[in-house]
């Protein structure tokens, strides 16, 4: 069954790849020229990806005048207001956010701040903003968590009470989110896995809380199956850059899925950990979410067993694995004997609905072992012996995400998950390699920068190259029967070699040598050839990626692509015999 109403809708162009970071010309070039300010933090800055984040747009018109690098975890009135009166200050007409959720959050309000003026708690609330327009806004996360790069929410916290602001607007959703898996790689191991959880709870919570629909559902199963196969394995191993991936993708869907469907009752608990406690987000959530799953099981029962599914934890059917043996079968007529075996069924549905649960809390203690997360409250920060639990479940129970939740949030069971999350003695649990689920062996493409330092380098290496492919025994012939003109654009350096095989003979012209018409033109960066040259490229996909643009009679060049195979085989030994042995691809 569906709910009576929901709405899906995502503005913000999503764009994946590892270094994707050193691409962004073709993303951002509508936008044009540009004052950027960039809101960052002080270890962002530290450990150079500030650096590199700069150098990415260097290649483009945005110009990056301003930086505000003093966001803290936990980000505050104060900071958003400093932040917006720099950006205010230098006219800024653009805002990059480069961070976790804590500096993403910040660019969002501080956006309000620019364009309307006024203090942060002015705008704070829900959908205030009518139909004003925003800067532009990109985002790039650092962390795999927040899943902000993609949601209508932002959360700053009010030091001087103790509290998480909410606000949530359509306009936060940015105009572009640059997921780049090389981007969290610095993430210590301790924030990958509170963070990850953070990623984990989204997904969960859009899928079981009263706001949900069958979009953002698709979305947070996903989502929990990603973690499911990564998050141990981005925490055990950090450079993994397969697994940041996969992780950064889970927080990006988790986020679009709980952005549609809000989340519940372990936030509002969350919220309020960290608005008195400052208990960091991620986990607080880690922790909290198991107890909520426990308190909400019997609203939610099929959910959660859907979710034990996502999470791997497989149960038996066993009545309906008869019945469909005997429906398809020749005995379909005995097909209602297996019928009394539905009980069995719904027996195994609520075991897999409780499995869900011990899944979580099993992962949390082998996040535990890996990283040193904390596994209670007092490990994590609070050792006024929870003097200020009353003011703990105030704050929760006050919190907009209780609203959401599947079963009425109490107060005394707000208090009693507190306590036990205080007081638990709940041991870190040692991990198997079959645990960190090495994926199918992959083949990392290595990247290779700046190959050809120059337009002659690159003629001497690539035009000879191509020279050769005319007189090569195997390729020389269908590159002549392929009747083709194709004219091949290069940039970073500039080049253009055309190959036209119209006539008796093939001919390659380098530059301006080449007056005709082609039939097809191919724009792509010399790197990239190099490494299309190695058949280490996906074509297709780095024609989606814009790493190519293809002009003319594309299908035309199917003609050449039996000549691919052995011209691959042909660059590495020509690149060794024009002395660039060291350019070749590993
Ligand atoms: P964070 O942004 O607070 O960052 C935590 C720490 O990690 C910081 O010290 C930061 O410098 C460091 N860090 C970030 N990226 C790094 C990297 N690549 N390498 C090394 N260090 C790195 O953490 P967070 O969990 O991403 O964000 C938490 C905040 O986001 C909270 O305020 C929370 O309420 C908010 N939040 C917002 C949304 C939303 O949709 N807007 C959703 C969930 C949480």
């Amino acid at each position: 069954m569906l709910p009576d109403y929901f709405e899906f809708s995502l503005p913000t162009r999503v764009i994946y790849g590892i270094g994707v970071i050193n691409s962004l010309h073709d993303a951002v070039a509508h936008y044009g020229p540009r004052r950027a300010l960039l809101v960052t933090d002080a270890v962002l800055v530290q450990t150079g990806l500030v650096e590199r984040v700069k150098a990415g747009f260097a290649r483009t018109a945005i110009d990056i005048v301003a930086v505000y690098d003093q966001v803290p975890p936990n980000s505050t009135i104060r900071t958003v207001e400093d932040c917006a009166a720099l950006g205010r200050a230098q006219h800024c007409d653009l805002i990059i956010g480069l961070g976790g959720g804590s500096v993403l959050d910040t660019a969002k309000v501080a956006n309000i701040l620019m364009v309307k003026g006024g203090s942060v708690a002015e705008h704070m609330g829900a959908y205030l903003l009518g139909q004003t327009r925003l800067l532009p806004l990109f985002l790039i996360p650092t962390t795999a968590g927040t899943g902000s790069e993609v949601t209508k929410v932002a959360v700053i916290a009010d030091p001087d009470h103790d509290v998480k602001l909410p606000f949530a607007e359509t306009q936060f959703l940015p105009d572009l989110a640059i997921l780049d898996p090389e981007l969290t790689r610095s993430l210590p191991p301790k924030l990958t896995a509170m963070t990850g959880m953070d990623a984990l709870t989204h997904a969960i919570e859009a899928y079981v809380d009263k706001e949900w629909s069958p979009a953002s559902d698709g979305l947070a199963l996903q989502a929990i199956r990603l973690i499911r196969d990564y998050l141990l394995r981005a925490c055990a191993q950090p450079n993994d850059v397969q697994a940041r991936g996969a992780m950064l993708a889970a927080s990006c869907l988790a986020g679009i899925a709980f952005s549609h469907s809000m989340v519940g009752m372990v936030h509002g608990i969350s919220h309020a950990l960290g608005g008195v406690y400052h208990i960091p987000h991620g986990l607080a959530n880690a922790l909290v979410l198991p107890e909520v799953m426990d308190y909400n099981l019997d609203s939610r029962l099929d959910r959660y067993a859907d979710i034990a599914e996502a999470l791997g934890v497989a149960f038996p059917r066993p009545g309906a694995a008869l019945e469909n043996l005997l429906r398809y079968s020749p005995l379909r007529f005995a097909a209602p004997l297996a019928r009394p075996l539905a009980g069995l069924d719904r027996w195994f549905r609520r075991k897999a609905a409780q499995a869900s649960i011990a899944y979580v809390r099993r992962l949390n203690q082998q996040l535990a072992h890996v990283t040193g997360m904390s596994l209670n409250l007092r490990d994590a920060g609070i050792q006024d012996g929870l003097d200020k639990l009353d003011q703990v479940v105030e704050t929760a129970m006050a919190d907009g995400a209780m609203l959401y939740n599947p079963r009425e949030p109490e107060r005394e069971a707000v208090r009693r998950i507190v306590q036990t999350l205080y007081a638990t003695t709940v041991k870190p649990l040692p991990t198997s390699a079959a645990d960190l689920r090495p994926a199918v062996a992959t083949t990392q493409v290595q990247e290779l920068r700046d190959v050809f330092p120059d337009t002659e380098t690159f003629y001497r290496v690539m035009g000879g190259f191509f020279e050769r492919l005319k007189i090569d025994p195997q390729i020389g012939g269908p590159l002549r029967d392929s009747q083709l003109c194709v004219q091949f654009q290069y940039a970073q350096p500039t080049a253009v070699l055309t190959i036209d095989a119209r006539g008796e003979e093939v001919q390659i012209y380098q530059g301006a040598a080449f007056t005709g018409e082609p039939e097809v033109t191919m724009s792509m960066n010399a790197d990239f050839a190099h490494a299309f040259w190695h058949g280490r490229v996906n074509l297709v996909s780095a024609l989606t990626r814009r790493q190519v643009t293809a002009k003319g009679n594309v299908p035309k060049t199917l003609r050449l692509l039996p000549i691919l195979k052995p011209a691959y085989a042909l660059y590495p030994q020509y690149l060794a015999e024009v002395g660039m042995a060291d350019k070749v691809m590993r």
